[in-house]
């Protein structure tokens, strides 16, 4: 762990740099709890750019959190649809629920903690912003930039790690109410803007260069220190995009698990050839007419990779009993999620031709 301890005298150039410098962005200079958690869980694996115009949509739809707490669940899937991590609406609408019934947010970091969806970070970026709490929020941009500020070589992957870190930050929180409220912003600020990620960090306008050890040693750009993630998990797939008088099939995933009760096309483990690909679809009594197109795609996730094999098809037959069969506007009413962009692509596209006469 770091010998060495975070200077006090950082916060206030801190503060006075955020007042001066900040962007202007629509969750700041809040106090409303209800869109600065919004405003937190979609920022949680997605970029600033990408979150603006999603939190103004969203807020449009469900303005208040009984609004939320009442959505209809296809119309959150669709407000989500494109920002991934589905989970976390998923997590929004339980915690909104939990908090329509108790007649308002929990104010405490500990309150907030027991809410689905809420971490550690959140918490603390929610109790200190929306009720003035001494709760220091620790993201990656916060843990670069201590890391530096203290020339710390540590694992930041390492939750020990991450606890003295924020235990740390805690010793040199504010006190006045209107500060507390803006210090978590203002240090992962500081780390978005100027300690960057990417790139040598812009040392020269750093409000707090005087006192930075990696600056005077040199060593910032070795530092964070993240020890290698395990490989993800690849899963081999073949997708079936079945088309069947202007219609195609749509599967609804199961209640757990990745992407769970959202919309897929059917599909099947491993990646299959044209010839195994029929035979899969003969034991679903389904005959195939016209092979239109092979399509091959490659989805992300956290922990797994997806390498789909995807076929285009014209068929004949019933399929799943627990398929749907939708039309051109039945499949942009559904939730699809982004792993299957290439496919729901190729099935719009295929809908739409059958409906020009
Ligand atoms: Fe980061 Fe440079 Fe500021 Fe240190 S002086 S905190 S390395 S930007």
């Amino acid at each position: 762990m770091t010998t060495e301890k975070l200077p006090a005298a950082i916060t206030k150039p801190l503060l006075d740099w955020y007042r001066a410098n900040a962007r202007v962005l629509p969750w700041r200079d809040i106090t409303d709890p209800y869109r600065i958690w919004v405003s937190e869980i979609m920022l949680q694996q997605t970029r600033v750019a990408a979150v603006l115009g999603y939190y103004a949509r969203f807020l449009e739809a469900f303005p208040t959190v009984e609004a939320l707490a009442a959505a209809d669940e296809e119309q959150l899937m669709k407000r989500w649809e494109g920002l991934g991590y589905y989970s976390r609406a998923r997590n929004l609408q339980k915690a909104a629920k939990i908090v329509v019934e108790r007649g308002g947010f929990p104010d405490t970091y500990e309150g907030l903690l027991e809410l689905p969806g809420i971490g550690d970070y959140t918490a603390s970026a929610i109790a200190a912003a929306a009720f003035g709490r001494r709760e220091a929020a620790v993201d990656g941009n916060v843990l670069r930039v201590v890391t530096r500020l203290t020339d710390c070589h540590e694992d930041i992957l390492d939750a020990k790690v991450k606890k003295a870190i924020r235990a740390q930050l805690q010793e040199i929180m504010p006190k006045e109410d209107a500060d507390i409220r803006i210090f978590p912003q203002a240090t992962m600020e500081l780390g978005a803007t100027v300690c960057v990620p990417n790139g040598a960090p812009k040392c020269d306008i750093c409000p707090v260069r005087e006192r930075c050890l990696a600056r005077k040693r040199g060593t910032a750009d070795v530092l964070p220190v993240k020890k290698a993630k395990k490989a993800r998990k690849i899963e081999e797939m073949t997708v079936f995009v079945l088309l069947r008088g202007g219609e195609t099939a749509l599967h609804k995933r199961g209640k757990a698990g990745l992407l769970a009760g959202l919309w897929e096309f059917p599909n099947v483990a491993g990646a299959l050839s044209e010839a195994e690909a029929g035979a899969a679809l003969e034991t679903l009594e389904l005959q195939p007419k016209v092979w239109r197109s092979r399509l091959t795609a490659k989805h992300i996730f956290t922990h797994v990779e997806w390498h789909m094999t995807g076929y285009v098809i014209e068929i004949s037959g019933s399929g799943g009993a627990d398929w749907d069969w939708v039309d051109a506007e039945g499949l942009v009413a559904r939730a699809v999620p982004s792993a299957f962009a290439r496919y729901y692509e190729a099935a719009a596209e295929e809908l739409k031709q059958e409906r020009i006469p």
